[in-house]
């Protein structure tokens, strides 16, 4: 049900759309590749830290400053702990750089086809933007980008392509665009594309933003970060304070800093995730569909002659659940998050059902 906009209700919100979440499905035996959550258990480490965490101090406060994790993040990237911003979830993060940052008289650029988030932000924050076209290959060509604008947000790799933009491309960007600031978001980045991190000593426009989501197996923990230089983070830390002083708890904050250290772990499933992608590819390559190449934790496919409404559907039937957008250019196409390899080979046996 939905229910009406009230007369209650804010002018400004009444004609906002807010973003769509893929379905979290109640009940059990569901295969969920529709969320680019992973497969895998987050580190035994962090679960630990996080039971450890979880007694008679939590009637205090946490630290507003998330200090401690600040500092393992800025060690793990050669940084300082003032080139770093924490947030609950890289959500936040982003939506308070389009506050601190993105919101000009000109407007902000990102591509047609790219995290749906970034319009509900703009639309939110009444921050003017325009969305810049990928090529015919889905891939995002920085030279389209050489337009006024009051700053540039891409992700890298793209969602839901998978497509990467080489560093040089990034760094090309940041040249071209000294006065503008540039979003990165690598939510996928540790599945194959390579991190524009070191890059925040040189550039003073460059905002990198992570999460805690996808490749550390945190989703439900709720942590994401930024990096950039010490003006850019104090920005967002003045929106943030003047928003919410504690947007990470004690639980947050100690799960994250014992992922972050659980670096066998963090290889392990990742290299577990692109196997599992590459091997996934060539099955579904094999089968007829079309097939980006990813550098992320999921698949942006097509098949030539079925349809992806009517293939998500017939698989939604046999409980796998995969992403598809009723969206012009990619309304053909399905996001298939990398799930176990034995979900992986359940995902191909279901779908060469379907085609049959
Ligand atoms: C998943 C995702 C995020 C946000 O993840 P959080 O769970 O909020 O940290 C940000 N950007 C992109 C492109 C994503 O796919």
């Amino acid at each position: 049900m939905t229910v009406p906009a009230s007369p209650f209700w804010s002018p400004a919100i009444r004609g906002l759309h807010a973003y769509v979440p893929g379905e979290q499905p109640q009940g059990e035996g569901w295969i969920k590749l529709n969320t680019n959550e992973s497969p895998y258990p987050p580190s035994p480490r962090a679960l630990a830290a996080i039971r450890a965490a979880a007694d008679e101090r939590l009637r205090l406060y946490p630290d507003p400053q998330s200090l401690a994790l600040r500092q393992t993040v800025a060690s793990r990237f050669g940084l300082e702990a003032a080139q770093v911003f924490v947030g609950n979830g890289s959500d936040e993060v982003l939506a308070l750089a389009f506050m601190a940052l993105l919101r000009h008289q000109r407007p902000v650029l990102f591509p047609d086809i790219t995290y749906s988030f970034y319009p509900v932000y703009a639309n939110l924050y009444g921050a003017a933007f325009e969305q810049v076209p990928l090529d015919p290959q889905f891939a995002v060509r920085v030279a389209d980008y050489e337009r006024p604008n009051g700053g540039i947000l891409l992700p890298n790799p793209n969602a839901p392509t998978g497509v990467a933009l080489p560093l040089a491309d990034i760094r090309a960007l940041l040249r071209a665009h000294p006065t503008s600031v540039v979003v990165i978001d690598e939510a996928y980045v540790d599945f194959g594309a390579e991190s524009a991190a070191a890059l925040v000593p040189e550039f003073p426009n460059l905002l990198v933003v992570q999460t805690l989501s996808k490749s550390r197996a945190l989703a439900g923990l709720r942590v994401g970060f930024a990096l950039g230089q010490a003006a850019l983070i104090e920005a967002l830390t003045v929106v943030k304070d003047s928003f919410n002083s504690y947007p990470l708890d004690r639980l947050a904050q100690a799960g994250a800093q014992a992922a972050l250290a659980d670096e066998a772990h963090f290889e392990h499933t990742r290299q577990q995730t692109i196997a599992s992608r590459e091997w996934l590819a060539a099955a579904l390559a094999a089968r007829g569909f079309a097939c980006l190449p990813s550098c992320a934790n999921f698949l942006f496919v097509a098949h030539p002659d079925h349809p992806a409404a009517g293939l998500m559907q017939a698989l939604r039937e046999r409980r796998i659940l995969v992403r598809h957008f009723r969206q012009p250019r990619i309304d053909n196409h399905l996001r298939i998050t990398i799930g176990t390899q034995a979900e992986c080979e359940r995902l191909v046996a279901a779908i060469d059902e379907v085609l049959a």
